[in-house]
């Protein structure tokens, strides 16, 4: 008989896992929900590869998800006929933890034992290692579609796992058949109502059908139909199928903000559903962090690297399905076909303008969309010139006029009707640019200025169109066009002869003194309590940027 080959956990795995069971997790259904994705993407996966390799189907061309449940032995076994695993996929996939990311989401869960974790698991590609939350023992035996030979992998969640060879008459044909022996706490898994319960509130629309059985040689039940949930009239889905599905798409756990389905017709055929998050995902400023948005053609899963939103809209998650691109496309053209290119177009639009819409409609939860993801939205005002002013217009501001956001918008409605220039002032806190000097003659003559604290703000305002007409103006920089405004009540002592030799002359000193240290020193009319302040020259960087690339060794 072959021998079976003891392996130990990666270290990151071993921490993960002590952590999965010795943590109170509030919501360990999540589970049943991980194992099922994970049975729907090899499903999937194989459908994928079919295209070039139809012998892979056999003479089993429709996918399924069995689910088993035995309360003699209180087990659950979830069963696929996708892609299977080899033995090297077998200890890479299940021993590893394969993405980027993993310490911040170790110091994560870590930081916040009981509230965030089951929450997290999707998100970071960890969700196989969740069944432990709910087994003391699990065996996954699985046969990669097209291969002779079959694994059974096993281990007790506690450091280390075996990896042996399986009989033929043990292992499924095709795909994989995880067995879970649930602890005392989670019996309740093998009860049916409980298990279609949660299959169905969690994963009604896993584009496989997903059927249930109780005794072994007994007629298995269908509990969801498999139909995609995109291919669907918006009018026949309800709130809450959106927000399941969401879930399982984008593998975190709190609610849509936006939700935006549609069909396009006419030049290029596709189906979009997109979702904007509530919540950030972790690594949203990962620079590795790709878009997350899956490609189909007709119903067949293709990739979910093919960039079909803009970086900007990285936290964007969802599918396009599209009848317009060939089936056997390669991962490798998809980045150049301009039928791509037109689909990730029409698709930004839709999404920029549910946006705005959404800011008319419902402010409170746009200003909360903002505050997560206006970051990040930023960048496409350097990114995507094209939509910039779309981009300014969705844009919001914290401003000298109080402590709520403004738009633009808003900042024009009230402005000056001498205003020429859209007034900013950039700088790292708010505390710290409300207490700016620079902004005292603006206030004094009642002049908003917003207030830049996103570091990459100092990028898009260099370079950003004007708006309405009115060009962005740092009040950092230069002679701060206040002459222009009517002024607040003169003291009446600067307006004598005397005093404006005064300064005069104080300025000729200041200038001797500094003579190394500054470019010019001259009389301004921004300052109306303090008596002098640093300003960068009319031309060249703004202040604030110019402390950034000194930061960066420029
Ligand atoms: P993710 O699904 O995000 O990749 P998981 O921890 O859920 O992370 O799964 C890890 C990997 O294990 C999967 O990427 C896949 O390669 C493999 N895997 C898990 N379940 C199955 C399955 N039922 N069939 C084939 N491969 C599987
Ligand atoms: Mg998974």
């Amino acid at each position: 008989k072959p021998v079976s080959e003891a392996h130990v956990f990666e270290a990151d795995v071993a921490r993960l896992l002590h952590m999965m069971v010795h943590s109170v997790y509030s919501d360990k259904d999540v589970f049943l929900r991980e194992l099922i994705s994970n049975a729907a993407d090899a499903c999937e996966k194989l459908r994928y590869e079919a295209i070039a390799t139809p012998s892979l189907l056999g003479d089993d061309p429709d996918a399924r998800i069995l689910l088993k449940l035995d309360g003699d032995n209180r087990r659950i076994v979830i069963e696929d006929n996708g892609i299977g695993m080899s033995r090297d996929e077998m200890i890479e996939a299940l021993g590893t933890i394969a993405r980027s990311g993993t310490r911040a989401f170790m110091e994560r869960i870590e930081a916040n034992k009981a509230g965030e974790g089951a929450q997290l698991i999707g998100q970071f590609g960890v969700g196989f290692y969740s069944c432990f939350m709910v087994a003391d023992q699990v065996e996954v035996a699985s046969r990669r579609a097209g291969e002779e030979a079959a694994w059974l992998w096993s281990s007790d969640g506690k450091g280390s796992y075996s990896v042996s060879p399986l009989e033929a008459s043990e292992a499924p044909t095709r795909g994989t058949r995880i067995t879970l022996h649930l602890n005392e706490d989670a019996k309740t898994y093998v009860s049916r109502w409980t298990v279609e319960r949660i299959v169905k509130q969690q994963s009604g629309h896993v584009p496989v059908p997903i059927r249930i059985v109780e005794k072994e040689g007994e007629e298995p039940q269908q509990i969801t139909d498999g139909t995609a949930l995109w291919t669907k009239s918006k009018s026949d889905v309800t709130p809450e199928e959106y927000t399941e599905f969401y879930r399982g798409v984008s593998g975190q756990y709190d609610d849509p903000a936006l939700t935006v389905h549609f069909r396009a017709e006419g030049r290029h055929e596709y189906t979009t559903l997109a979702f904007v998050p509530t919540t950030a995902p972790f690594d949203l400023f990962d620079p590795d962090r790709k878009g997350r948005m899956k490609l189909y053609v007709k119903r067949v899963f293709i990739t979910d690297d093919a960039e079909l939103v803009p970086r900007y809209l990285r936290f964007v998650r969802g599918l396009v399905d599209t009848a317009d691109l060939p089936l056997n496309i390669s991962r490798e053209m998809i980045q150049d076909s301009p039928i791509l290119g037109a689909i990730r177009k029409g698709v930004t639009s839709r999404i920029l303008t549910a946006l705005e819409k959404q800011a008319e409609s419902d402010a409170e939860t746009y200003l909360k969309f903002w505050e997560t993801f206006g970051s990040v939205l930023k960048e496409g005002l350097y990114d995507d010139f094209e939509r910039k002013t779309q981009l300014l217009g969705l844009a919001r501001f914290q401003t000298t006029a109080g402590d709520g956001f403004r738009s633009l918008a808003d900042y024009l409605k009230d402005a000056k009707e001498e205003q020429k220039a859209i007034y900013y002032l950039a700088g790292s806190s708010l505390e710290q640019l409300k207490a700016s000097p620079q902004l005292e003659g603006f206030r004094a003559r009642g002049i908003e200025v917003l207030l830049l604290t996103d570091p990459i703000d100092n990028f898009w305002v260099m370079n950003a169109p004007e708006f309405e007409g009115k060009s962005f103006k740092s009040v950092s920089q230069g002679a701060a066009d206040l002459a222009q405004f009517a002024k607040p009540e003169e003291k009446a002592e600067e307006k004598t002869p005397e005093a404006k030799a005064e300064v005069a002359s104080l300025i000729a000193l200041a200038k001797e003194k500094l003579k190394d240290e500054v470019s010019d020193v001259i009389n301004s009319d921004r300052l109306t309590e303090s008596a002098v302040c640093l300003v960068a020259p009319e031309t060249g960087y703004d202040r604030q940027l110019e402390k950034l690339l000194q930061g960066a060794g420029q």
